[in-house]
């Protein structure tokens, strides 16, 4: 990988922190506790409820991957930047622009999968 794909990289993962970052608080908003005299229009308590664990489930999908992002961005500086934590080969930059946070190669995270399945 050379520096410019790198600085490419580095934007999108900034990019991608941003969305997130807008995402968690609105989530973090919808998943405030549903008081009962809360108007909620046509929506009742036990809609709101589930609605409100939908959101719960989403957001701390969204934590877990801003963490991730934050934690790629820390990295990408480092030599092992962009190398499968397994099998030690170079992850391909296009499976890296889609998802920077990953530190696994398509071959190894579809390993991992299946063994957990
Ligand atoms: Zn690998």
């Amino acid at each position: 990988m050379d520096n410019k794909e790198k600085e490419t990289i580095k934007q999108a993962i900034l990019s991608k922190i941003r969305d997130l970052e807008e995402k968690v608080e609105s989530l973090t908003e919808l998943s405030k506790p549903v008081t009962p005299d809360n108007a909620i229009g046509r929506l009742t308590r036990m809609e709101a409820i589930n609605s409100r664990s939908i959101n719960e489930a989403s957001l701390s999908a969204s934590r877990q991957t801003l963490n991730n992002l934050k934690k790629a961005l820390g990295l990408i500086d480092d030599p092992d930047f962009g190398y499968c934590l397994h099998c030690e080969e170079p992850i391909p930059y296009k499976r890296l622009m889609i998802m920077p946070e990953t530190s696994l190669c398509v071959a190894c995270a579809e390993k991992i999968n299946s063994s957990l399945t």
